[in-house]
């Protein structure tokens, strides 16, 4: 079997593996990871138009180079929207111009097969298209996905691909390349021929690498996070706690926390029902990141408990703090509530997490035993 033959049928099947593998993927990782079925769904497209390649001699020139060639293109195509819908941007609305651009694409295919019969050529508008295409991806990975090897290893391919279509491109078009057919064997054909059957399976590694450190990004935001509330969990708290000790300890800043705890509020649950008590608790949290600053920390303790990480704060400024989260409760709609907090600030080296904590729940307590809605502090 000639070799160009033995690289479009091994590369068909390493395609036809990929596409499985990410289809495969896309049905079990989780549905906000998007793009996944685009991808495979590509790289799909991309293996079933090699067949019609090697079938150059026995099918028409309108299934063997036409359709092929636009398969081709479209499967590049359909990578970019995937990784759109990977990044999270918006699908590109600009319909007419796609449209124009893949008509562009088949009339210059045509023109080179039936009218002006121009391997070259056809080749260099190959190069050219994809080329769009490509750039068109690499610009997105660059603003878009986030600083990772999945992202590393797929900006390695693109560039590969890239380049090697500039430099098809620039021979095409200077004439030091003469192909007189895209099964010839000269060397440089093969070369680009045996680039996608490297480059599919490198990309789709990229893409499997990306979605599971996205996968794995999510899991460690779910297992540190509160789902209704999106603050840190108590896990997730103690851990911030313990290191603005180790900063406190170290540098001897200031640090206050604030426990804070909705008043009476079995009773919104049973004047209004669970799920307008969920509301009151993600409107709770809401308000009370608006009153905290930046640097500051909103964490659920649990149920209707919070606890408020805040560095660099003596005891006078949490104070301050705490009395804006009284008012921003006053402004609480449609079902008013309101907090006591607990105030406690820690005492320097001899102090312990434990025993910040625990006059902070006495501070509580006794906001709550005063009457509620306001604070103390011990
Ligand atoms: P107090 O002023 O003394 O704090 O009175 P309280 O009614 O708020 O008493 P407590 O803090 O003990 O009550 C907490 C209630 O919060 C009990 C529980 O049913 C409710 N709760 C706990 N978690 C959730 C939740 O995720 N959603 C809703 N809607 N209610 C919750
Ligand atoms: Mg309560």
């Amino acid at each position: 079997m000639p070799p160009p033959l033995i690289i479009l049928i091994s590369s068909c099947f390493m395609a036809l593996a990929m596409s499985v593998v990410l289809l495969v993927i896309a049905r079990t990782f989780p549905k906000n990871i998007r793009g996944l079925r685009e991808w495979g769904v590509s790289v799909l497209v991309i293996a079933l138009a090699i067949p019609l390649f090697v079938a150059r001699d026995t099918i028409p020139d309108l299934f063997s180079i036409i359709v092929a060639q636009l398969m081709l293109l479209l499967g590049f195509m359909l990578m970019n929207a995937g990784t759109r819908k990977f990044a999270g941007v918006a699908p590109r609305d600009n319909a007419v111009q796609l449209f124009g651009f893949v008509l562009a694409y088949v009339a210059l295919f045509a023109w080179f097969t039936y009218v002006q019969p121009s391997v070259g050529m056809r080749l260099a508008t190959l190069s050219a298209f994809t080329l769009v295409v490509l750039l068109d991806q690499l610009v997105l990975v660059l603003k878009k996905l986030p600083n990772t090897t999945g992202r590393a290893i797929l900006l390695f391919a693109l560039v590969i691909l890239i380049v090697s279509r500039v430099v098809r491109l620039g021979s095409l078009m200077l004439g030091f390349e003469a192909p007189t057919s895209l099964l010839d064997e000269s060397t440089s054909q093969l070369f680009y021929m045996a680039l996608p059957s490297v480059m599919i399976p490198i990309g789709t590694i990229s893409f499997i690498m990306l979605a599971s450190e996205r996968l794995r990004q999510d899991l460690e935001y779910l297992s540190r996070h509160d789902d209704l509330t999106q603050c840190l969990n108590k896990k997730a708290a103690i851990d911030e706690l313990e290191r603005e000790i180790a900063r406190a300890r170290r540098h001897g800043n200031k640090l206050t926390i604030m426990l804070i705890d909705l008043d009476k509020f079995k009773d919104i649950n049973d004047t209004h029902g669970h799920l307008a008590g969920d509301r009151v608790l993600v409107d709770f949290a809401e308000r009370a990141k608006k009153a905290l600053r930046a640097t500051d920390r909103l964490t659920r303790f649990g149920g209707d408990e919070f606890m408020a990480i805040l560095p660099d704060t003596p005891l006078e400024a949490a104070q301050c703090v705490a009395q804006r989260l009284h008012e921003a409760a006053q402004q609480s709609e449609p079902i008013a509530w309101s907090v006591s907090i607990g105030l406690s600030e820690w005492q320097g080296n001899d102090d312990t997490l434990d025993a910040l904590l625990t006059r902070g729940d006495q501070a509580l307590y006794q906001s709550k035993k005063l009457g509620r809605s306001q604070t103390q502090a011990i």
